[in-house]
């Protein structure tokens, strides 16, 4: 690889993160390793999390990948299926669904398996606020009782809800939402042995009552690093960075005073500066939106970006540098530098970081510190 440019992913720092998730919750760990496993590599991020209770992906496809590449703990696909040529899929690679619509149920209840086709575990979902997925509270009781009538699905049904704003301490949503769906599961009168689910990362750490009594909570983003509520940071969790997104000095120049830099110069020098120019880029999955200002870490210390992010190259202002020179190394993010913080700085969340770093950026995989 000639150029500089790369993404190291920590398995060690990730191994720990879900310790932090076990030490925080009585309930069994179903990983969430959807999209790719927020852009760190499904496969290799599920081999290294191998001591999870199980996974959670998006979409059958991923869920195929994933138990192709020899997990056997269960899956749980958590927009379910949407066509009948699906479920053949769901059984031959031995799926949970999230059922959350009626023509799934109208699917399951026409359905003719062949002899080798039973015991579907589903997962009925209830839309407690969030309005995208799941029954209403009015609703769910009657297809609680569909589900349970289909005889290709195996009982007991589970249940689970989402939390929409977890992420805010402050909201009284939450709590809101875990009273919605306590009373929709109090009026279904569950079997002792049906599961249940409410929890995100940040449902896990910060919100006690959306696991307390659950036999599952659903974390992401905190096993990859970053914290799971806003205004609070991952250190506060003790919680590692997984993905170091790196390249290098690439040229070195003395700018003087009222000179614009990059396109549309939209940046003009207030002094003579010394500019820095680093090989990333929104080509590689740098927000083009990050502003001037956004933090780059240079042999441990951080210079503001400024000017435009362009496809393959990024400037900064390094003026206080004494002894910096071309190919000393540059930390995007990661270790020394959260992903959380430039996120803020490009008016987004780390999930969408990760998840955009671009085929051009090579991974590298270890088990370091
Ligand atoms: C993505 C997702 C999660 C994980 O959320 P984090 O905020 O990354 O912890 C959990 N449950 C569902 C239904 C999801 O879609």
């Amino acid at each position: 690889m000639s150029r500089a440019t790369r993404a190291d992913i920590n398995l060690s720092a990730l191994k720990h993160n879900l310790h932090v998730a076990r030490a925080n919750t009585q309930a069994n760990i179903m990983a969430v390793v959807k999209a790719n496993a927020y852009g760190h590599g499904m496969v290799e991020i599920a081999r290294a999390l191998s001591t999870t209770d199980g996974f959670a992906v998006a979409t059958i496809d991923e869920a195929m990948d994933l138990r192709e590449s020899g997990v056997y703990q269960p899956i749980l696909i958590l927009e379910g299926f949407n066509r009948v040529d699906d479920l053949r899929l769901v059984y031959a690679y031995d799926l949970q669904c999230v059922i959350h619509n009626e023509q799934q149920i109208e699917i399951l209840e026409k359905y003719k398996p062949t002899v080798s086709e039973k015991g579907l575990k589903v997962w009925l979902k209830i839309d407690t606020g969030m309005h995208r997925l799941g029954f209403s509270p009015q609703q769910v009781s009657t297809m609680y009782q569909r589900l349970l009538s289909c005889n290709i699905v195996q009982q007991p049904v589970h249940i689970m809800t989402h939390l929409a704003c977890a992420d805010d301490k402050d909201s009284n949503f939450t709590n809101l939402q875990i009273k919605c769906f306590t009373e929709s599961m109090e009026a279904l009168s569950l079997g002792e042995d049906s599961h249940i689910s409410v929890a995100n990362s940040a449902g896990l750490m910060a919100w006690p009552d959306a696991h307390a009594n659950s036999h599952w909570v659903r974390p992401g983003i905190m096993l990859y690093g970053s914290s799971p509520v806003m205004q609070s940071n991952a250190d506060q969790f003790d919680l590692k960075p997984v993905m170091t997104l790196k390249s290098e000095v690439i040229a070195l120049h003395d700018i003087k005073k009222g000179d614009g830099i990059g396109y549309g110069q939209s940046y003009v020098c207030e002094d003579n500066i010394k500019v820095a120019t680093i090989a990333i880029g929104y080509g590689d999955g740098y927000p083009r939106h990050a502003q001037t200002g956004t933090p780059v870490l240079i042999n441990g210390k951080q210079y503001p970006l400024i000017g435009r992010v362009s496809m393959d190259m990024i400037t900064v202002d390094v003026s206080p540098a004494k002894k910096l020179k071309i190919g000393d190394e540059v930390i995007l993010w990661g270790e020394g530098l959260s992903a959380d913080v430039i996120a803020e700085h490009a008016n987004t969340i780390s999930y969408d970081l990760f998840c955009g770093v671009t085929q051009r950026v090579p991974f590298y995989y270890s088990h370091a510190g």
